[in-house]
């Protein structure tokens, strides 16, 4: 579903990811997994179209969509639950969700809103609350409800563990295993690399802009280095 060839990313005169090759099949959960600074974010950036590629090509259902505009990609089916939630804080939620579908054209977006209110109870006990008054727990929610109203075939997520209560941390762990079973496709980064490892099919190391490791996420949790590294045993 997504084929990535030689990418190359970087900041002004700075290269942070060297030339890496990625692939995300139908229906898998894959994980980037590594070091903070290691190029995950900037990586998912750029399949989103929000900064751009210095070169390779990154290609979605057989069609190439390196460097095109984000609400492009977004249409071709590809959204990004971002770091840090993200959501309009003076937006109430529904507003909010409502954002997630702007894309869109087809007329159930009011269908679609009861769907993630039934995901999400609480979101739908505080519909009308400015989402920037949501606790981190509740505007994660929002931020993956937001994406799903989209109706993505490929869903990224930006650690969307970071700064939750390890309670919280487990709830969404468990929803990103629901959204895998509806059947979306799911590319995450994630610094809680034991919850990525155990959600992913696959998996990718990455260490200061290159992919130095790659296999199931089984391999990867019993991998002696990454096991050191990065389970803290
Ligand atoms: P983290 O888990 O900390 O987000 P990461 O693996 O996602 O790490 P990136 O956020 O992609 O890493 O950062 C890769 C490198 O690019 C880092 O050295 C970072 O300082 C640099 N970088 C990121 N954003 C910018 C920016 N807007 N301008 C300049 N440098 C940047």
């Amino acid at each position: 579903m997504l084929e990535i060839r030689g990418l190359r990313v970087g900041y002004g005169a700075i290269d942070v990811v060297h030339g890496i090759d990625l692939d995300v099949k139908e229906g898998e959960c894959v994980a980037l997994i590594g070091a903070n600074g290691a190029g995950k974010s900037s990586t998912l950036k750029a399949i989103c179209g929000l900064i751009w590629a210095k070169s390779g090509t990154i290609r979605f259902n057989g069609k190439d969509i390196t460097n095109q505009s984000g609400h492009s990609i977004v249409r071709a089916g590809i959204t990004m639950c971002p770091e840090g939630r993200q959501v309009f804080p003076q937006m109430n939620v529904l507003k909010n969700l409502r954002m997630g579908a702007y894309a869109r054209r087809d007329s159930e977006q009011a269908q679609d809103i009861e769907e993630m209110m039934d995901m999400f109870p609480i979101l739908r006990q505080r519909a009308t609350q400015a989402a920037g008054t949501l606790s981190g727990g509740e505007m994660e929610m929002l931020a993956i409800g937001r994406a799903l109203m989209a109706r993505p075939k490929l869903c990224i997520f930006d650690e969307p563990s970071l700064g939750l209560a390890p309670k919280i941390v487990a709830e969404v762990g468990e929803i990103i295993g629901r959204i895998k079973k509806m059947g979306k496709t799911i590319l995450l980064v994630e610094q809680n690399s034991l919850m990525a490892l155990r959600l992913a099919d696959r998996a990718y190391l990455f260490d200061a802009g290159e992919i130095v490791l790659e296999g199931t996420g089984e391999e990867l949790q019993s991998n002696p280095e990454v096991a050191k590294a990065y389970l803290g045993h």
